[in-house]
């Protein structure tokens, strides 16, 4: 399963790189394990209780976790401690507590802004409109790096990785953040297409570790 996601990837991805973070949410920590044992390094998981006995587990590798799941303002601690990114910033006062809780003498933490990009009343995420002044606001704050944009698309999307990829260039070049290099969208049924639109990180679960029970 997982080298057929990576060969296309790789396929489609020939002109730029693409990140294959590898959803282990529900999964057990030996999972886990066995494709780190194979070279893979990134990690993305969703629940912060789960995530952080995972990581207690699997102290002796070193993974790259990401965190890509709902932030709660209480549990931003240790989000900001735990993890080299979170994908999942979708206000200020999230990216202000990152910050001010990540450790300084840990490197800056990685996030990207989720977009509500179909505008959707279940989905987390900030509004287009939003999505600027957000950016503009991260970029005063010491311990976290905006790399770019995240999205979960409803269902029969068919252009909101285009409208996603339009979004992030038109960020670059109306604010121009110093390590805007992030589309972070693309899931099991659909990082082909991503790709096909720029994303540099596909989030891919199922089709790596099986169906969610
Ligand atoms: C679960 C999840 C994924 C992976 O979904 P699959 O369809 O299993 O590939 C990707 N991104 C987010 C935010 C998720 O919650």
């Amino acid at each position: 399963m997982y080298q057929k996601v990576v060969s296309t990837a790789k396929q489609h991805g020939d002109e730029h790189q693409v990140c294959l973070l590898a959803v282990s949410k529900t999964k057990p920590a030996d999972m886990i394990e066995q494709l780190y044992s194979a070279g893979h390094k990134d990690f993305g998981e969703n629940y912060l209780q789960e995530a952080l006995q995972k990581q207690e587990q699997l102290a002796h590798c070193h993974i790259c976790w990401h965190f890509i799941g709902n932030i709660q303002r209480n549990k931003t601690k240790d989000i900001a401690n735990h993890f080299s990114w979170v994908h999942t910033v979708d206000r200020d006062i999230i990216a202000e507590r990152l910050s001010n809780q990540r450790d300084a003498s840990l490197p800056a933490l990685n996030v990207c802004i989720q977009v509500n990009i179909d505008d959707e009343d279940s989905k987390s995420g900030c509004s287009i409109g939003e999505v600027m002044p957000l950016v503009t606001k991260t970029q005063k704050y010491d311990n976290i790096q905006v790399r770019g944009l995240m999205v979960i698309p409803s269902k029969d999307n068919t252009d909101a990785f285009e409208r996603t990829r339009q979004l992030f260039d038109n960020i670059k070049q109306q604010i121009n953040p110093p390590h805007w290099d992030t589309l972070s969208m693309g899931m099991s049924n659909d990082f082909e297409q991503a790709i096909g639109q720029g994303a540099t990180i596909i989030r891919v679960g199922s089709a790596i570790f099986g169906e969610r029970n």
